[in-house]
């Protein structure tokens, strides 16, 4: 391990470690099969748990307990003001729940506790927003025939039981922004956390059922890919909804395509900030971690590319980093840590070999470059200067703690850089000037834009184009993605 330790992990005690079980029907139930997954704490490559993988007959059991629960239970059947007063219920227990969820998520992936120590309170917000569209789902909907005579009664519907698909980066946050719109609409739900993060969810399924959420309306089970891939396939499930890798996401709206199933896919990135000529750099470096390498460089929307003009190119690589090179980088459980390790031996593996491209590539190391030493998949967090569009680097989804510093000459040619990419998800424009950033973002081919900062707002759609993603999540659209419409037409 790095600079900066501070092991707490002794004095740990959280609740899961080794289990057997998932929960399924509203009880926590023995895997049928004896197959088994090791979780691994990546800053000290100790493995300290171990989840089931599913069988067969446990994805049965699971999808069965959601489809019962779906077309026989209460949850679909209460008012979507009564389901809020359980999400409200539900932030609550979340809440309650925040430093064992934190110190479990930490030790799966590494996330420094700065940033999962707000992961409880961030789920929880999230379903207090969609409680707060039960109104919305109660408003009567009813449509005169323009030509008279006839009206029509337009119903939205649960659509049924869903499978969501969450990737190990933020655990947490990435199946609650699919639970929570699925849980108001009144759909039950199968949830296949990632490999290296089995047990952080636990506390969402328990904060779940002491809020009242009613048995087989939340099903959670363990696996590998192949099991996320027979729930997504399986007969029962009426739509799936995935946050990954595009690779995976291809596969999945391959097989839902074929089976007419609708889903949502949220999916990689290689966002870009555009600092323009007025720019302000004070205010780059201030939210530079936060919107351009959160989460040590694993997030999807974060603009890892930034295009710098060629006036002011030397004072933006010196200001970038400086930025990165002061940040602390060690044990995720140091409050102070702002850089941890790579979640995994297959994310590190694949972060060296990108920091080999570089370099092979003719790319100029400001500062990084290397694994850090030490035990734990530690990269040192890396600036990338003189990249060129057409490198690697420049061009595919790293997911470590590595920027890259582009040079522009005139606005079209950054504006081209910014959006000669198969992705299309995050960006951000930096500017003194509200009216010059604002025609960059509309110019800029992506799902999100941010002006100056980048932040996710629950209440507007966030998506991907192109390679990231179909769909969006958040927001009464991302609500929409959990419902069917129906209309009944009556004489007026
Ligand atoms: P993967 O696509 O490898 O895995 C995501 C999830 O899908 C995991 O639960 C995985 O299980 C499961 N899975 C794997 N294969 C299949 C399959 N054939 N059918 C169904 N499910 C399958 O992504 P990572 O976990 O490696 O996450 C990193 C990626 O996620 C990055 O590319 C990143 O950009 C993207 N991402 C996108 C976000 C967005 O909102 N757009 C947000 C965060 C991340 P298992 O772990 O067991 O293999």
């Amino acid at each position: 391990m790095t600079a900066g330790s501070h092991d707490v992990r002794g004095s740990l005690s959280l609740p899961w470690t080794h289990v057997d079980d998932h929960f399924v029907d509203g009880t926590w139930r023995r895997s049928t099969g004896s197959a088994r997954t090791d979780v691994v704490d990546p800053a000290t490559e100790e493995v300290w748990g171990s989840v089931p993988d599913a069988t067969t007959d446990d994805v049965e059991a699971a999808m069965a307990a959601a489809d019962r629960a779906f077309r026989t239970g209460p949850w679909p059947r209460m008012a979507p003001s009564e389901r809020a007063e359980v999400l409200l219920r539900f932030a609550e227990e979340l809440e309650a729940r925040a430093v064992p969820l934190a110190h479990t998520n930490t030790r799966e992936n590494g996330s420094p506790v700065a940033e999962t120590v707000g992961a409880a309170a961030n789920a929880a917000s999230i379903l207090r927003y969609f409680a707060g569209l039960a109104g919305h789902l109660e408003l009567p909907d009813v449509r005169p025939f323009p030509a008279g005579g006839a009206e029509s009664v337009v119903r939205r519907d649960p659509v049924g039981p869903c499978v969501l698909i969450a990737p190990w980066n933020f655990p947490i946050n990435l199946v609650v922004i699919k639970l929570a719109p699925a849980l108001l609409a009144g759909c039950t739900v199968v949830i296949k956390p990632a490999s290296p993060t089995p047990l952080s969810i636990r506390f969402v399924v328990e904060a779940a059922v002491a809020a009242g959420v009613p048995d087989g309306v939340i099903n959670l089970v363990t696996g590998s890919g192949a099991v996320g891939d027979a729930l997504v396939r399986h007969p029962l499930t009426a739509k799936v909804a995935f946050t990954g890798s595009t690779p995976v996401g291809r596969k999945i709206a391959a097989a839902c395509g074929e089976l007419l199933r609708p889903v949502t896919l949220e999916l990689g990135g290689k966002s870009s900030a555009i600092v323009l000529p007025d720019a302000d750099l004070a205010e780059l470096a201030r939210v530079l971690i936060r919107s351009c390498m959160r989460n040590t460089g694993q997030t999807c929307y974060i603009s890892t590319r930034i295009l710098a003009p060629a006036s002011r190119y030397d004072e933006v690589v010196d200001l970038v980093t400086s930025t990165i090179a002061a940040a602390r980088q060690g044990d995720p459980f140091d409050p102070e840590t702002v850089f941890g390790p790579m979640a995994s031996k297959a994310q590190y593996d694949v972060v060296l070999s990108y920091l080999e491209s570089g370099r092979a590539e003719g790319a100029r190391v400001t500062t990084g470059g290397r694994p850090a030493s030490g035990s734990g998949w530690f990269i040192e967090p890396t600036v990338f200067a003189d990249v060129t569009p057409s490198m690697r680097i420049a061009r595919e989804e790293i997911f470590g703690p590595v920027i890259c510093v582009l040079r522009y000459d005139d606005l079209d040619e950054a504006i081209a850089l910014a959006n000669n990419t198969e992705f299309g998800l995050g960006g951000l424009v930096f500017s003194r000037s509200p009216e010059a950033a604002m025609e960059v973002a509309e110019r800029m081919d992506t799902g999100s834009v941010g002006i100056n900062f980048f932040g996710s707002n629950h209440a507007a759609p966030f998506g991907g184009r192109h390679d990231s993603g179909l769909g969006v999540e958040y927001g009464l659209e991302g609500l929409a993605a959990y419902l069917t419409w129906k209309s009944i037409h009556r004489r007026a």
